[in-house]
């Protein structure tokens, strides 16, 4: 398999992909392995984990620029995503232990009768992933999956793949067994082969389409699903905002990481009373953000990813957008450079019918529309299957609150948007997802209760 840098789109690497006897194989080991880690002390699986963060810290550079090079993101955003990885780590070794202590609910003297819950590791965890965030999305995963005593089967995107054998190599060399963690490298066909195989849970972070395919495969067999989906994430700014201020947080969280976050802005209302400075002022940041070679310190866009296919999305969008009655502010069009760039583009008189504010764009590209009342702002915010994010900006935290409490969304920003905390849960409704990661309730979810009735005779 070709790994290739958007940035040239030439050859970086080139790997060998996993065939289905690999696969079985190794599912095979991790099966054979897990129990041995299982009961191997909480201390030392945690001493693995402080080992693999000491290696990410001491190799933060050069995994920064592989990550940059076969992803495109920015060099500044590669080191961000390194660094706050840590504090994931720093958050699931406070809290694992926690998670797996058992629980005395009821003891009765009088019926000589304990109930106790013991959290048992569910087995072999196939964690197929994403692109985007690689490091915060796979140690979502993988990090408390092995924590609480699971092997991981870990099939990283084909646009990550370079990352995933670096994750692979730190586990490690951190004294994680081989057999515990894999790295299956390959496209789909090794993430449905992977399915194909008697494992315990799916974890899956990627695109909805590909999410229902991951739950149809592993139904029958009743396999514990877990989906990080996509988002259509709203923005409501309302009329007594700091104009300036709210323009250049809502345009980072549309653009950062080039548009590619699960969670980034993707459609924005604004009160009509500040509908024209807001707009200005938005156009102004987005014109000053510096696209060029991510490896750059001072590029803030660069390529997309998944090449091809990410600015063809793009460029449709654009196209439904203008034949409707659309206009193009910024942008609109691919980078003439060499590699897979697409100009930050703005957009307005657009509406809920145009597919630029209703499918995923996943890239620089967002749509802006005026709103006469916070109640159009929440029909509008609401009108769509996904609910992942929801973000209102006003200086009446009131106001903010009675807004976000009539979204169906998993996560509420007030005054910030585009944001992830390991202490709070990571989930989405609707066509976002199932189940959750991240909070306490994210170290849980790697664990299955089995509940004691103990009687002394
Ligand atoms: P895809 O759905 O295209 O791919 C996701 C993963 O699934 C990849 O590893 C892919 O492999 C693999 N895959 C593809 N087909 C199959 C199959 N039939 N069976 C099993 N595995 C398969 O998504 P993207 O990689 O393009 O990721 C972008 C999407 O992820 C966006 O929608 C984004 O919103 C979402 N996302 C959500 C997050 C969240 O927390 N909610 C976080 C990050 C991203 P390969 O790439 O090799 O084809």
């Amino acid at each position: 398999m070709r790994v290739v840098d958007p940035a040239s789109a030439k050859t970086l690497a080139e790997v060998a992909e996993a065939d289905d006897r690999a696969v079985a194989d190794g599912c095979e080991r991790a099966r054979l392995a897990q129990p041995a880690w299982a009961s191997t002390p909480l201390p030392v699986r945690c001493e693995a984990v402080r080992r693999f963060r000491a290696l990410v810290v001491e190799r933060t550079e050069a995994l920064a620029r592989t990550l940059t090079q076969e992803v495109g993101k920015p060099i500044t955003q590669s080191r961000s995503e390194l660094a706050g990885l840590l504090g994931r780590i720093d958050f699931f070794l406070d809290e694992v232990e926690q998670a797996a202590r058992d629980q005395v609910v009821l003891t009765s003297a009088a019926d000589r009768l304990e109930e106790r819950i013991r959290w048992e590791p569910l087995g072999v965890v196939a964690n197929i992933s994403a692109w985007n965030y690689p490091w915060y999305v796979g140690g979502n995963v993988f990090l408390p999956a092995l924590l609480t005593g699971n092997a991981v089967l870990y099939k990283p995107s084909e646009y990550a793949t370079l990352t995933g054998l670096a994750i692979a190599d730190l586990l490690h060399e951190s004294g994680v067994p081989r057999d515990v963690f894999q790295t299956f490298v390959g496209g789909g066909a090794v993430g449905a082969e992977l399915l194909a195989r008697p494992v315990d849970m799916v974890c899956f972070t990627g695109s909805h389409a590909t999410g229902v395919r991951v739950a149809a495969a592993v139904a029958p067999r009743l396999v514990k699903v877990q989906l990080e989906l996509g988002g259509k994430d709203p923005v409501y700014v309302c009329d007594d905002v700091d104009v300036a201020a709210a323009a250049a947080s809502v345009a980072d969280g549309a653009f950062y990481n080039t548009g590619q976050s699960c969670c980034a802005v993707e459609r924005v209302y604004v009160h009509e009373d500040v509908w024209r400075p807001f707009l200005d002022a938005f156009v102004d940041v987005v014109r000053g953000y510096t696209v060029g070679d991510p490896l750059d310190e001072r590029t803030y866009i660069g390529p997309l990813a998944r090449r091809e296919a990410a600015l063809s999305l793009l460029a449709d969008q654009v196209a439904d957008a203008t034949a409707h009655g659309g206009r193009v502010l910024l942008g609109g069009q691919r980078v003439p450079r060499p590699g897979f760039f697409f100009a930050p583009t703005v957009l307005v008189d657009v509406d809920q019918t145009m597919r630029a504010m209703r499918e995923e764009s996943f890239g620089p590209l967002i749509g802006l529309a005026p709103v006469a009342s916070d109640d159009e702002a929440v029909a509008s915010m609401g009108d769509t299957e996904y609910g992942l994010t929801a973000s209102v900006y006003t200086a009446d935290r009131d106001r903010a609150e009675r807004l976000l409490a009539r979204l169906n969304v998993g996560t509420a920003y007030w005054n910030c948007c585009d944001r992830v905390s390991p202490r709070l849960p990571w989930t989405g409704r609707g066509a976002s997802g199932l189940g959750l990661t991240l909070g306490q309730e994210g170290v849980r979810t790697f664990l299955r209760p089995k509940a004691f009735h103990l009687r002394g005779i």
